[in-house]
């Protein structure tokens, strides 16, 4: 396995739509290793292939014991009650801010292998994490959710070069995805 780099935001992979995955090959497995480890090392909670400049419909995640690698996902159904709560990315490393989301999703989706599953988040943070990845598959960034004046700031803070570099998470915030 080997650690992959993290693009942060500028970087104009990050706004492209990534493709559907159509070979369920070892390259595609190799890849979400690859992910997985590089999210783990980065100490992150999710990371879409596109995180890594791979325009392939892939994200791995990790959320308490569980972990994953989802192929092709689609929501199949967000519940109407929100949760609030602060959000982060590995793509914008210090930057934390309220995000709203749906407080459960349900999606299909394969997996590495090309089997296909329906996936109902267990928890908050399992919903907050599936839908921040599918959105960067989208090319859509968290700031893109933020209430206006958050996203003021965020924007003022990454033209003063406040994005840091991987760096160790402070207690109590939460994993950036
Ligand atoms: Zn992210």
């Amino acid at each position: 396995m080997s650690l992959l780099s993290i693009r942060l935001f500028g970087d104009p992979v990050l706004r492209l739509r990534a493709g559907e995955v159509t070979d369920f090959d070892d390259a595609l497995r190799r890849l979400a290793d690859d992910m997985l480890q590089t999210m783990r090392e980065a100490d992150g909670a999710g990371l879409a292939a596109n995180q890594v400049g791979v325009l392939k419909r892939l994200f791995t995640w990790e959320a308490g014991d569980e972990h994953g690698a989802f192929v092709n996902p689609e929501v199949l159904e967000t519940s109407e009650e929100i949760q609030e709560g602060d959000e982060g990315c590995l793509s914008f490393p210090g930057l934390f801010y309220p995000t709203k989301r749906p407080l459960r999703v349900s999606l299909r989706i394969n997996d590495v292998h090309g089997e296909e599953h329906k996936i109902e988040s267990a928890t908050p943070l399992q919903a907050r994490i599936f839908l921040h990845e599918l959105d960067h598959l989208n090319g859509i960034l968290f700031i893109d959710h933020l209430a206006r004046h958050d996203r003021k700031e965020a924007m003022r803070r990454i033209r003063n070069g406040e994005l840091e570099h991987p760096r160790p998470r402070p207690e109590g915030e939460p994993p950036p995805a």
